[in-house]
């Protein structure tokens, strides 16, 4: 996400329903069913109920139509997914929405909901490492999340059409499943819109087939995607398609008319920003990338949904760069819960500071200077609010977003280049993004925090320090003169 303030303007526009399920036929008693209950949470410090415990979902299959008139949306999602448990029942998260039938195994299921808990009982057990597919049917007016720091995200009416945003719970708006990054999946989506629309979603547009006045587009993501980054853009748009490198990685950009003066010299750049990006961070991890931008008010925010990020308005160079630069970090390496926020918006951060150096700008080290300073920002409040908190500990939900998460995090990152020097340093961050490239499965990672967090923690340079102290600009703060400076071995070994 993209609500960074920088110099001019100061501050840049970046950034329920417990109906009752309609009951399924046949629910009969759950007999034979010996497992226990997956849980309505996988235990995130800020979002506990995001997420569902018991299973991992390795593919959804979703079929969708909508309809902006009547603002009414349908669909069936096909989720299939391996039980880590036996289980007697297991949850879904969604919300809003009317829930039609449920099956597991082609068997209709019974099911409850509660909140954004959807609980599916099967009728037959499901043991430990079984593989099995769920279909929910279902269909409503989508709902539009007001976030605990008051953004919106999930379903959002547009002009012509709509968006859906899943930073960081949205995804639940418009289909159900393990809506936590812990769980990433494959997808493939299917849109179906009045004739005459576009629907843009992740991954790569397999066919586009019109009949009987309605468009059927169908996307495929075949690289693991959390949901919060699956995306659906609906209305009129300037589509266009090019190739990048002698790969011809695909680039599909969709662009609202009222947009597309505006936008067409900043998305010109998308091939230059991929090859420094490729050169700084490694191979890209997708098989496609693009934007999509829409109008300012549309979201009021920048969002690196996966292959092609969403810009509410024309995008700066430098957003651009942020976004791109998140199919690395946040995309591809996905944090393990919302503390670590902090990896994705301080790479991304830090990424627009390394662009600007490269091309003529402020120095990494200066930008980092005039933060430390607390004169970066035209105004002495966004100046202090860097040091709120350290970044990986936002004090609540409605913070993940604030200023420590982005331009601290940066600085942590800054540091950490500054102690390794430029050669480690880009082993280190190569390494990392190699090491964690898009795991489908992160209940493989053993231990606590963040897969990705290894490297940093093994520098111990900021992040042990990050979680138990605070400070101010005139507070000297350990991780940023501490001397001599720790011992930097851990990094090596870890590294490609
Ligand atoms: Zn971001």
């Amino acid at each position: 996400m993209s609500r960074s303030a920088r110099r001019a303007p100061a501050l840049a526009s970046c950034v329920l329903l417990a109906l009752a399920l309609t009951a399924c036929s046949g629910g009969g008693s759950g007999g034979g069913v010996e497992g226990t209950a997956g849980g309505s949470g996988v235990g995130d410090p800020y979002f506990p109920k995001a997420g569902n415990g018991g299973y991992d979902v390795t593919h959804y299959d979703l079929k969708l139509a909508y309809d902006p008139d009547r603002h009414h949306l349908s669909g069936t999602a096909g989720i299939t997914a391996r039980a880590t448990k036996d289980l007697s029942a297991f949850d879904l998260d969604l919300k809003g929405l009317d829930v039609e039938s449920v099956t597991v195994e082609g068997k209709d299921a019974r099911g409850g909901r509660s909140g954004q808990e959807l609980t599916v009982r099967p009728r037959d057990e499901l043991a430990e490492g079984d593989t099995f597919r769920v279909k929910v049917r279902y269909s409503g007016t989508p709902v539009t999340i007001t976030d605990p720091d008051h953004s919106e995200e999930g379903w959002l009416r547009t002009a012509d059409g709509a968006l859906a945003l899943g930073e960081p719970t949205g995804s639940m708006a418009w289909f159900p499943g393990n809506h936590h990054p812990s769980d990433k999946a494959s997808y493939d989506i299917a849109v179906t819109v009045p004739k005459g629309l576009e629907a843009v979603s992740n991954g790569e547009l397999r066919s586009r087939r019109t009949s009987g006045g309605r468009t059927t587009f169908t996307w495929h993501t075949a690289e693991p995607m959390a949901s919060y980054v699956a995306m659906l853009a609906i209305g009129h748009y300037d589509i266009s398609t090019t190739t990048i490198g002698e790969d011809e990685l695909p680039v599909y950009t969709a662009v609202d008319p009222e947009q597309a003066d505006a936008s067409r010299k900043v998305l010109a750049k998308i091939p230059e920003i991929m090859e420094w990006a490729t050169y700084n961070f490694g191979p890209y991890p997708f098989s496609s990338t693009g934007a999509v931008v829409d109008r300012e008010d549309d979201a009021g925010y920048d969002l690196e949904t996966q292959n092609r990020p969403v810009f509410t308005g024309a995008p700066d160079t430098e957003t651009l760069v942020h976004e791109l630069v998140h199919q690395w970090f946040g995309d591809s390496v996905t944090p393990k819960s919302w503390r670590d926020m902090w990896l994705n918006e301080g790479f991304a951060t830090y990424a627009e500071w390394l662009w600007q150096e490269d091309n003529g700008g402020d120095s990494t080290q200066d930008i980092f200077d005039a933060l430390y300073r607390g004169d970066y920002f035209d105004n002495a409040k966004a100046n202090k609010e860097i040091w709120a908190f350290p970044p990986a500990k936002p004090s609540s939900a409605a913070h993940i977003s604030d200023k420590p998460v982005y331009w601290r995090g940066a600085m942590v990152i800054h540091k950490i280049r500054q102690t390794v020097g430029d050669d480690a340093f880009y082993d280190i961050v190569q390494g990392w993004a190699a090491a964690h490239r898009h795991p489908a499965d992160h209940a493989a990672d053993a231990g606590s925090g963040p897969p990705t967090c290894g490297v940093v923690v093994g520098c111990r340079l900021p992040h042990a320090r990050l979680r138990s102290r605070g400070g101010t600009p005139t507070t000297p703060l350990t991780w940023v003169d501490e001397s001599p400076l720790p011992s930097c071995d851990l990094i090596r070994r870890t590294g490609p």
